[in-house]
């Protein structure tokens, strides 16, 4: 099955990854209407995808991936969080599959998310508006790798804008609150949610023969992780009951595919920076004034880091007050 990924016809959008003998990670080519990973999993009789991408095409050439690689349509497809770059491809695969969540992921898609995205949709200047502004930053840095990095951010916006109006954004039809095991004729699958973290809620998906997790936004690897609607604590929490599982090898939600290896790098992300701005806080400095630290700076999502400071600082001075 793994020469199947070269007679494939390619995406712009992904790089297939033989992960397994009927498991395959979707890595995100930076720049393009994917922004985040997804994964195929062949069950047997049955073709599982996790995660639709960010943009109608992106998720088409992950379908004809899935179709290509297992030699089945998809049945099931699992958004492990909210995220658009998770979640605006299910239209792809509906009617055909379900779509699995947590219930609380459903909640939010159903309410924030679709409010949101009628928002981008009545007034698409806001974000042709924050495309330029980026732009005229872009124009001005000389930092290369930023530069780099602030120029797929724009790519990735712009994909998206153009795919809006043709966007129906599904919902998923099935719902789990803890754990939901699906029986395929050769392999048996177990999405697990230990509550949120990364988001109010997010899920994962569990191989427990080839002891493999797809770890959705829980797990990045070499990227700063995505911490404006983290719950630092809880993710922390998340993370450890993931570690009891046995997990020896990691599809993360950004990067390449990894290990436990990532799953403590995250952790210890995690750590430094609730104490870096729990120090600041305490000497009355600015957070302005923070710089990624030296361990960090070979990650990409760079422009994350700040905004990580900024919602840690806002929780952090939240509860004090
Ligand atoms: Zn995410």
């Amino acid at each position: 099955m793994k020469n199947r990924i070269k007679t494939f016809t390619g995406s712009k959008h992904f790089r297939l990854n033989h992960v397994a003998e009927g498991v395959f990670a979707a890595i995100s080519v930076p720049g393009t209407g994917s922004l985040g990973n997804a994964a195929i999993i062949d069950l047997g009789d049955t073709t599982l995808v996790v995660d639709t991408f960010t943009t109608i095409q992106a998720a088409e050439d992950l379908q004809a991936a899935a179709e290509h690689l297992t030699g089945k349509p998809v049945s099931y497809v699992v958004n492990t969080h909210w995220h658009s770059d998770h979640t605006c491809g299910n239209q792809v695969f509906t009617p055909a599959a379900h779509i699995i969540s947590t219930s609380i992921t459903r909640e939010i898609m159903s309410t924030f998310v679709k409010n949101r995205l009628a928002q981008h949709l009545s007034n698409p200047e806001l974000i042709y508006q924050a495309i330029d502004e980026l732009e005229e930053k872009i124009q001005q840095e000389t930092d290369e790798n930023l530069k780099k990095e602030m120029e797929w951010e724009n790519a990735c916006d712009r994909e998206y804008i153009k795919m809006l109006p043709n966007l129906v954004y599904t919902l998923p039809t099935i719902t789990f609150d803890h754990q939901m095991t699906i029986h395929g004729s050769n392999r048996t699958v177990q999405f697990i949610t230990f509550g949120g973290g990364h988001t109010q809620s997010d899920a994962f998906v569990y191989i427990p023969e080839d002891k493999i997790a797809v770890m959705g936004d829980l797990v990045l690897s070499k990227h700063h992780p995505v911490m404006n609607y983290a719950n630092p604590q809880e993710w922390l929490n998340n993370l450890e009951q993931v570690e009891l599982l046995g997990v020896k090898t990691i599809v993360p939600g950004h990067g390449e595919v990894c290990s436990l290896k990532e799953l403590h790098e995250v952790k210890g992300y995690i750590t430094d920076i609730v104490a870096i701005v729990t120090k600041t806080v305490q000497s009355k400095k600015s957070i302005d004034d923070i710089l990624v630290p030296k361990v960090y700076q070979d990650w990409y999502f760079t422009t994350h880091f700040k905004t990580n400071l900024k919602s840690v600082y806002n929780l952090i001075t939240k509860s004090e007050n």
